[in-house]
């Protein structure tokens, strides 16, 4: 158990310091400073091109949301997902080792050129993704950490990032099995990692547009608005367009809904009118409902 924890508490300490020398060090391979250009270029879309002309660039939630940006990209996806996969890592491979299974890798991917190593960890994670994103809208359990993604009124790119942390864990654990048998890391590539960062940005900006005849393979703010719809069909009580950054499983498995231009539909779930607004409420609320 102590060795865990070691683990855990040195993951925090090592990550702390990795993040100030990210801070003070620009470079192409750079987390912080990607975020911050990413977020600035799609905010400035917002700004030239909104698609709802009347929303205010400090919208409702806004600073919110900003906040969510770092808990949940450096606190969180980053330290907190370095020390929980660090000690996820270290517990499954104890786990194989009791059954004296010593390596996992099914495929040796590492033999691929890189960019269809990048391909495959991107198909791979991302359909996970969507399969995990599903089971938080129909499990009870999960919906209850995943309505604060769901409690966004007004939309714009860093509602991306409003998301209980216990979202994160959820993810990263179900992905770590299938990743590791074709032989990959918990570690994702930084530039799968800023793609993932940049479309899920515009997926909730508010822009206009759908990349045309590309969105049946890339997901876009047209389609996950309806995700995020109040109001949902009859014939889809658990939701619909799941995806994260490609949109292609919802069209591969009958998912997909677009009924018409979503631009003024109201947002959020059902008796969303007492749910709490601030980020200490949202931490705790799902651990009391
Ligand atoms: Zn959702
Ligand atoms: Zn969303």
């Amino acid at each position: 158990m102590e060795k865990y924890i070691d683990i855990f508490l040195n993951s925090f300490s090592g990550y702390f310091n990795y993040l100030i020398n990210e801070i003070q060090n620009p470079s192409l391979t750079n987390y912080f400073w990607w975020l911050i250009g990413l977020s600035f270029l799609v905010l400035a879309m917002e700004i030239i091109i909104p698609w709802r002309k009347d929303q205010k660039i400090i919208r409702k939630g806004f600073w919110l949301d900003v906040f969510y940006v770092f808990f949940n990209f450096f606190i969180f996806s980053l330290i907190g997902y370095n020390a929980v996969s660090n000690v996820f890592v270290e517990l499954f491979n104890d786990f194989l080792g009791l059954f004296g299974i010593d390596n996992l890798v099914a495929f040796h991917i590492q033999n691929f050129p890189i960019w269809s190593q990048f391909l495959i960890m991107f198909l791979v994670a991302d359909f996970i993704q969507w399969n995990v994103h599903i089971q938080l809208h129909k499990r009870s359990w999960l919906w209850k950490f995943h309505k604060v993604h769901h409690s966004v009124k007004e939309m714009g790119f860093a509602a991306q990032f409003r998301f209980h942390f216990m979202e994160t864990i959820v993810y990263k654990v179900v992905q770590y099995v299938p990743l590791a048998m074709i032989g990959f890391g918990i570690q994702e590539f930084f530039i799968v990692h800023m793609f993932g960062v940049l479309i899920g940005h515009l997926n909730h900006a508010n822009v206009g547009w759908d990349y045309g005849p590309f969105k049946y393979i890339l997901n876009n703010p047209k389609m996950h608005i309806w995700h995020h719809s109040k109001a949902l069909p009859e014939e889809r009580p658990y939701g619909m367009n799941f995806g994260l950054t490609l949109s292609l499983w919802d069209y591969l498995f009958g998912t997909a809904h677009i009924p018409e231009d979503g631009k003024n539909i109201e947002l959020g779930f059902d008796s969303d009118e007492d749910y709490p607004q601030d980020f200490w409420n949202q931490l705790k609320r799902p651990f009391k409902e």
